[in-house]
């Protein structure tokens, strides 16, 4: 989501004449932020502090992002050398501030409008409506607002003409999308996209358990162009603990809804984010984790310890009372399980022909990309370019990557 505010405020600055460059050399420094976590909070504190010494009355500080809607004008207060506090997609009288505060009428020249790369990120809902009681996004991010379809099909459509091979439709919870002009939900958004003409893959994320309509399982397995991944984040595996976060569903109706996916789609790229010693976690609930960690067999679990923010309900009502040394125990239980479970997944693709999407090249300088499951893979010993899609016969597997040559 933070990547694609950044590519739209990026897109609207280089459409206005701005163009990038390093730092030192810059006159604009935007900051976009993000409070999911309290060590990502401390890390835009911890920038600002660094950008002090850049900063001079021609230069400007700029932050967006979430931590706008959680802080506001007390980041002016607290870093007087900030000049602008830009909430979420209110991009435009920011850059007219910048327009009056810098003069372009010497004519800069204006760069290409797009920089489209491989894929391109198209935010469809800005918010979140549900409540879960760790969570600081529904208060910085606000309540749900769709993007009408007809408007999302445009944006589509203009970055597929400028080169975009992959789209990525994003929102904190896509399964909750329903186009306010009435053309429907978020199965009839994907069934929109996938037939764009030029269009070689579509992706969404995040899914959400309680909202994900079959109907969207169904016109996945059923296109060559949607991707066969779902990011559906569990949280837990215990009904207790996904009643105390207000998740508002249980595992057995997780359960289904990976079971009617592996039907239609038996391989399907599955991930998950897991939060451990969530406030009243036993270790029988911990288990249960476990247990749904072991059964599911995910691609990617996403781990992360309970810690309380400030101004979540969580944070108010419940004491965090799985000690810090049992959450790292907890946590490292499932990395190690993790670890062990990705490479069986990964190593059941040795020998077979897969599809890649090809990204760019890595720090050795081969090429790059993903399969349509979303496992990321390595081209050995061959040229590729960025957009191209490239047939590659697996021949290494480990629990990050897939590595293969060429299929003849
Ligand atoms: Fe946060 Fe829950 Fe909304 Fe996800 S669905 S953004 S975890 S409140």
């Amino acid at each position: 989501m933070n990547l694609a505010d950044s590519e739209s405020l990026a897109r609207k600055l280089l459409a206005a004449g701005y163009v990038e460059e390093p730092l030192e050399r810059a006159d604009i420094a935007i900051l976009n932020s993000c409070v999911v976590r309290q060590a990502s909070e401390d890390r835009v504190y911890s920038k600002l502090h660094e950008l002090r010494p850049w900063k001079t009355p021609e230069r400007t500080i700029a932050v967006t992002g979430c931590i706008v809607g959680k802080e506001g004008d007390n980041l002016r207060t607290r870093f007087p050398q900030l000049d602008a506090v830009v909430p979420i997609g209110d991009y435009d009288s920011f850059i007219a501030g910048l327009d009056a505060r810098y003069d372009w009428s010497a004519g800069e020249a204006l760069p290409a409008a797009g920089r489209t790369g491989v894929s391109h990120f198209v935010r469809i809902i800005q918010g979140c409506d549900h409540n879960c009681t760790f969570c600081i996004v529904p208060r910085v991010r606000g309540r749900e607002k769709h993007v009408p379809m007809t408007a999302l099909l445009h944006e589509c459509r203009q970055a597929i003409a400028e080169g975009a091979r992959e789209i990525v439709l994003l929102g904190q919870n896509v399964d909750d999308y329903q186009d306010p002009e009435g053309r429907g939900g978020m199965a009839a958004l994907v069934r929109e996209v996938e037939q764009l003409p030029g269009l070689k893959r579509l992706r969404f994320m995040t899914s959400h358990p309680q909202d994900l309509e079959p109907e969207l399982l169904e016109v996945m397995a059923a296109s060559d162009v949607v991707c066969r991944e779902l990011q559906l984040p569990v949280q837990s595996g215990d009904d207790v603990i996904l009643r105390r976060m207000a998740r508002g569903y249980q595992t057995r109706h997780y359960r289904a809804i990976i079971d009617r996916a592996r039907q239609l789609m038996p391989d399907i790229g599955l991930a998950t984010d897991v939060i451990v010693g969530f406030p009243g976690e036993t270790d029988e609930a911990f288990h249960n984790t476990r247990r749904l960690i072991e059964e599911m067999e995910f691609d990617v679990v996403h781990l992360a310890m309970y810690s309380p923010r400030p101004g979540t309900y969580a944070a108010s009502k419940m004491p965090d009372n799985v000690p810090d040394g049992e959450k790292l125990r907890r946590l490292n239980e499932l990395l190690a399980l993790q670890k062990e479970i990705a490479a069986r997944k990964t190593s059941r693709w040795l020998g077979r022909d897969v599809e890649v999407l090809i990204e760019g090249r890595d720090e050795l300088g081969r090429p790059y990309g993903r399969i349509r499951q979303g496992k990321r893979a390595i081209v050995l010993g061959g040229a590729a370019e960025p957009g191209q899609l490239v047939d590659i016969r697996v021949v290494q597997a480990t629990a990050g990557q897939l590595m293969g040559i060429r299929a003849a």
